[in-house]
């Protein structure tokens, strides 16, 4: 076979998709979107909150089904500082930004967001944060904006 004969053409395919959430994560958007409330799964017999909340749990597989709605504060347990532009449609932002592993009050595990109102030099773990909400939501998790340093927005 002649490799000169063989005709190559790059590219990159975008799908759209429809997305159907199961019916932990739908009541979770839903009370996110429609009433700017973070709710939080707790297993009975472990006693952890999952948040996101998830089920059955990790650590026992109980099923779970005792909601618990979970304050809008919590603690930042890591970050990093995202100053590249990799890709304009899946990064969230236009670089530079920071992302946080934030634990919410009540939570025993954490959510990866952004996070806003904040210098790089105010970044650390253990920072109190709270979520600020988007005035239009529409059922993701970007319904939260971002978290910002507790107390910022006063
Ligand atoms: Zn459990």
């Amino acid at each position: 076979m002649e490799e000169a004969r063989i005709h190559r053409v790059e590219g990159r395919l975008y799908v759209p998709y429809h997305n159907w959430y199961g019916r932990i994560t739908s009541k979770f958007f839903i009370a996110l979107r429609d009433e700017g409330r973070i709710m939080a799964l707790h297993c009975r017999e472990c006693h952890r909150t999952y948040m996101p909340p998830i089920s059955p749990c990790p650590q026992c597989y109980s099923p779970l089904e005792e909601w618990r709605e979970l304050s809008p504060t919590g603690t930042l347990l890591s970050y990093t500082y995202v100053n590249y532009l990799y890709s304009q449609k899946l990064q969230p932002r236009h670089p530079p930004y920071a992302l946080g592993l934030i634990r919410l009050d009540g939570a025993d595990t954490a959510l990866c967001h952004l996070l806003g109102d904040i210098s790089r030099e105010e970044l650390r773990m253990g920072l109190r944060v709270e979520a600020v909400f988007r005035e239009q939501r529409e059922g993701s998790i970007l319904d939260i904006e971002y978290f910002r340093p507790l107390g910022k927005g006063q």
